[in-house]
């Protein structure tokens, strides 16, 4: 008997690393199926069209929540981000477990979902605001109006921290990276998640008995 996958759900205001530490993760685990979510935003310099996001109109994009197609979707900085559901279902039923780059409103449709029980949410904190605001001028990639856009949406978001199973502070990649490792490792060890065994133990008994 196969486990299902599990659903990891990863949270945080932009700019506190959590992109670095699901790039991290996926590197570390490339069993872990990553959700590319599709949105209505442009796209930003560097970023590939299905690797990325899938990059779509407002039309195509509504059509496909219309199609019953996103498992949750979201209105975000005045764009659309949504996570297609397929993908989602595939890994599932395969076994691999699912890692989500996605705000709080996907977070809590997910968990209120029937998929609800095979989650783990993670959230990031920054270890400060003037430091998160630091990591999103370093990126150079937005405008002074999307980052200040940004940092007022970042209280909003963080506003939600105790609504996740798990909250990391990352002070330091390396050691946030370790921490989402064992968060994952512990819970992909529980009992009721490993569906062998009562097979496995039976095959100890087994043993006892043939002594
Ligand atoms: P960005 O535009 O910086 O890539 O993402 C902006 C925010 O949208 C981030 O907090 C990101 O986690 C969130 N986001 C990305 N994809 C999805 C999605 O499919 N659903 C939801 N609800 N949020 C998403």
């Amino acid at each position: 008997m196969q486990r299902r996958g599990l659903l990891v759900i990863l949270s945080s205001p932009s700019g506190a690393g959590k992109s670095t530490l699901a790039r991290r993760l996926m590197q570390w685990d490339p069993t872990l199926s990553f959700s590319v979510s599709a949105t209505t935003r442009t796209p930003r310099p560097g970023e590939v069209d299905g690797a990325d996001y899938f990059f779509r109109s407002r039309e195509e994009f509504l059509a496909m929540v219309e199609a019953g197609e996103m498992l949750e979707h979201a209105e975000v900085f005045g764009n659309f981000y949504g996570t297609p559901r397929a993908p989602v279902e595939q890994a599932m039923e395969a076994g691999r477990d699912t890692l989500f780059d996605i705000d709080w409103q996907g977070g809590q449709q997910i968990r209120n979902s029937p998929l609800g029980r095979d989650v783990i949410s993670v959230f990031v904190l920054p270890p400060s605001i003037a430091e998160l605001e630091r990591r999103l001028r370093g990126r150079g990639q937005d405008s002074e109006e999307v980052i200040a856009g940004r940092m007022e949406k970042s209280q909003a978001e963080i506003s939600h921290w105790a609504e996740y199973d798990y909250v990391l502070v990352n002070r330091d990649i390396d050691v946030a990276e370790q921490e989402l490792r064992t968060i994952l490792t512990a819970e992909r060890m529980r009992r009721d998640r490993q569906p062998g065994l009562t097979e496995f133990v039976r095959g100890l008994n087994q043993e006892f008995e043939d002594r």
